[in-house]
């Protein structure tokens, strides 16, 4: 291994193990005694090499929020086995591609997607027999639609919860949210918390909830977060590309 090679596996199991031991804080201090969330480490931007980095040093779950650079990391790092979740938004004529890597996908938010992913999803299965793709609804919480940071209105939830539910290769994990700029994420994680809470009242297995970044994933844990999606407080800020 190269010189610069060691120094960024050293800093990248530095930063890691300090997410973690905050992740261990947080969930001690909100009195969880559940199991401890999934770690989702969102790469995007990031190259192939720091993701194989990642992977060696325990990493089985990470994110990417574009088609195409999450399917050319895919492919190039298909030998390590990981978990792709794809967390950003998604154009239905993308859905091909995805069904063909991604084991989650945390961002539907209409029934047309649900469409392309029912049959992107049976035609991948037809041939490798892939398993489910693990389906969550992005909700948002934005009552300023101006400042929309993706995801269905609440009041649209329960159609597309059923119709997800209904979906062949589908399977129907939780809801899904990024904090609102400029208001309290503990504000936005207890709507997100009651929108689970209904939820599950009508679908028991959908008790996922993907909420948490590097600036709230305390607030996250705090109100019930399944999966958390760290990007920057362990691969360093983004280089500011495309
Ligand atoms: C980039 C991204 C993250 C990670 O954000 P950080 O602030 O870097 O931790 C999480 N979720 C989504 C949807 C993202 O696009």
């Amino acid at each position: 291994m190269t010189a610069e090679g060691t120094a960024r596996i050293s800093e990248l199991a530095e930063r890691l193990a300090a997410v973690q031991r905050r992740i261990g804080s947080a969930m001690t201090e909100a009195g969880r005694g559940d199991g401890v969330p999934t770690l989702i480490v969102v790469t995007k931007f990031h190259p192939a090499a720091d993701i194989r980095r990642l992977a060696a040093l325990g990493v089985g779950d990470v994110g990417e929020n574009r088609d195409q650079e999450a399917s050319s990391k895919a492919a190039e790092l298909a030998d390590l086995g990981l978990n792709w979740h794809f967390v950003g938004q998604l154009q239905s004529k993308k859905a091909k591609s995805v069904a063909k890597y991604a084991h989650a996908v945390h961002s539907i938010d209409r029934t047309g997607l649900v469409d392309g992913l029912e049959r992107a999803i049976a035609a991948e299965q037809d041939r490798t027999g892939r398993g489910a793709l693990q389906c969550f609804i992005q909700v948002s919480l934005d009552d300023d639609a101006g400042a929309h940071r993706g995801g269905a209105t609440p009041g649209e939830v329960p159609l597309l919860a059923d119709r997800l539910a209904a979906a062949d290769g589908l399977e129907l994990a939780g809801v899904m949210a990024v904090a609102p700029l400029g208001t309290s994420p503990e504000v936005a994680f207890e709507k997100l918390a009651a929108m689970s809470v209904s939820l599950v009242a009508v679908h028991p297995s959908a008790t996922a909830i993907s909420a948490g970044m590097s600036q709230d994933l305390e607030a996250a844990i705090r109100f019930g977060a399944t999966h958390l999606r760290i990007g920057s407080d362990i691969l360093g800020s983004r280089p500011t590309v495309g």
